[in-house]
């Protein structure tokens, strides 16, 4: 995962603009964020470990001036949780300044470290990240634009890019588009005293999907800034429009005259990680012109069609399997409750309960509603299952608050295939879906019966064809070939792993 922004905005302050736009993004990774600002002469960057909202605070965002600024939050998928890996990446090259916000994962690493002269001394972290801003200082040329072109065809996995150097902000998306990113307009006078909050939506567009619709980039009047995001709801908060998405195999060249200029670096052939709609981005944005609230309602829905259960109530697995159950709730009849409480500021880097309180059921981010609960058949329904801990822990809560019946769904097909593309799933032999049949995972977890949504039944909600989206952790095709060791390809440029930076490399 991973959120990034890039903002364009002439007498506006960029850096907080980025960093409220960060916020929004703040699901997308917790372990730190970051902001590179530029006033036109020089780049600055500020980064830490920890939460947008610890990093970026207000006494950091009045010294970091400019009108041009990108900014990151980092969920680790290569390297690991330090200071030195978190982003903006920043590297004053012998050819050029260049900052960088990535989301998504390399799956050349080794290949394009050999191409770094010097190789791993040149580096001070390791992240895939930092390699590709040291490999971008030195393409030749005078021109990033150019620099860019010349080097992202040999870059090979997902890549949703910020790049920033001293005078412009460029959005990038590698040829598979894995990775979202959108294009935003800021209205002129967007921030002037008396001006609407919130984006405007079309009321002569009804229709499925309709309540999102885009501006035109080149429309004449006068735009107030630009910004790129790696979702709606990041444009949401700034009162931007949407104007498009970021396509796959394009660098979209902000703050040059004439509002943003698109450059094509490769082909695109569109096949975004669909698990960033059934799950991963938040549910108020948009993908595809799908909104994802909506879609995970519908996804609900055909579970409810493909699985149905003889129950008393509905309750989803908070917060993110909320719409599916809505979904599943309404197709079935079954009423819908909730039946647990999740602590929202339990986040990864929450102090965990120590063995013996986990033995003990313990459970610092669900609590059950026993009223709820108490002597009744209910339906679970759930996004995802990966290794299965989590779910085991929810049904024997579910069943000390007691539940009679646990019948499990899941809103997404069994995931059998780690993810090399920028989302940290296990691997292969962690997954319970490639360890265990359906019957084994519905004995492991406890419950009384258990169903995934079919990758027909996922499309069948999106309306969109298959050939849109990587499906490759349910079915094993990968878009791009994917790396030689498995289990040492978070760590590839760490020291002290197995299967770590190449000895001849170094
Ligand atoms: Fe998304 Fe799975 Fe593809 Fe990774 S492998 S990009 S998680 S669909």
């Amino acid at each position: 995962m991973c959120g990034i922004v890039g903002v364009v905005a002439p007498g506006l302050e960029a850096a907080r603009l980025a960093a409220l736009g960060l916020f929004a993004l703040q699901h997308r990774g917790q372990e730190s964020a970051g902001v590179a600002v530029s006033d036109g002469e020089a780049v600055m960057v500020y980064k830490d470990l920890g939460m947008v909202a610890q990093v970026l605070d207000e006494r950091r965002l009045p010294s970091l001036r400019g009108q041009l600024a990108i900014a990151h939050c980092r969920y680790s998928t290569t390297g690991s949780t330090r200071w030195e890996n978190s982003q903006p990446t920043f590297r004053l090259g012998p050819r050029r300044a260049v900052a960088i916000g990535h989301n998504g994962n390399l799956v050349n690493t080794r290949e394009l470290l050999a191409r770094l002269p010097g190789g791993q001394r040149r580096l001070t972290g390791s992240s895939d990240t930092e390699l590709l801003t040291a490999l971008l200082a030195e393409v030749p040329g005078d021109d990033l634009v150019d620099a860019l072109c010349r080097l992202l065809p040999e870059v090979s996995g997902a890549y949703a890019l910020v790049v920033m150097d001293e005078r412009r902000v460029i959005g990038v998306r590698d040829p598979h588009g894995f990775r979202p990113l959108v294009l935003g307009r800021l209205p002129a006078g967007a921030f002037d005293a008396d001006a609407p909050t919130g984006p405007v939506e079309d009321p002569d567009e009804p229709g499925l999907w309709a309540g999102y619709s885009a501006v035109d980039e080149r429309a004449p009047h006068a735009s107030g800034g630009w910004v790129l995001a790696s979702e709606t709801a990041a444009l949401d908060v700034l009162g931007a429009e949407y104007v498009r998405d970021v396509e796959p195999g394009e660098l979209v060249v902000l703050g040059e005259q004439g509002g943003p200029r698109s450059v094509r670096f490769a082909p695109g052939e569109e096949q975004l990680c669909v698990f960033e709609l059934i799950y991963f981005a938040r549910p108020d944005s948009y993908m595809l012109g799908r909104n994802l609230y909506e879609a995970r309602r519908r996804m609900g829905e055909a579970l409810a069609e493909e699985a149905p259960a003889d129950a008393d109530i509905v309750m989803p697995v908070p917060d993110t399997g909320a719409p599916a159950a809505a979904g599943y709730a309404e197709r079935s009849g079954i009423p819908y409750r909730e039946g647990m409480v999740k602590n929202r500021y339990a986040g990864r880097t929450f102090i965990q309960p120590s063995q013996q309180l986990r033995q003990r059921g313990v459970n610092v981010k669900l609590s059950p509603l026993r009223e709820q609960i108490r002597g009744k058949r209910l339906v679970v329904v759930d996004d995802s299952i990966v290794r299965g801990t989590t779910t085991k822990q929810i049904v024997a809560l579910l069943r000390r608050a007691g539940a009679r019946e646990v019948h499990l769904r899941v809103s997404a097909p069994p995931v059998f295939h780690p993810c090399f593309y920028g989302i940290d799933t296990q691997i292969e032999t962690e997954l319970i879906a490639s360890r265990l049949d359906l019957e084994g995972i519905r004995r492991h977890v406890g419950a009384d019966s258990l169903a995934y949504l079919s990758i027909g039944g996922v499309l069948g909600a999106l309306q969109l064809p298959r050939e849109r989206f990587c499906f490759a952790c349910f079915d094993g095709r990968y878009p791009v070939p994917v790396p030689y060791d498995v289990a040492s390809h978070k760590f590839v440029l760490e020291d002290g792993v197995p299967g770590g930076p190449l000895a001849g490399v170094r």
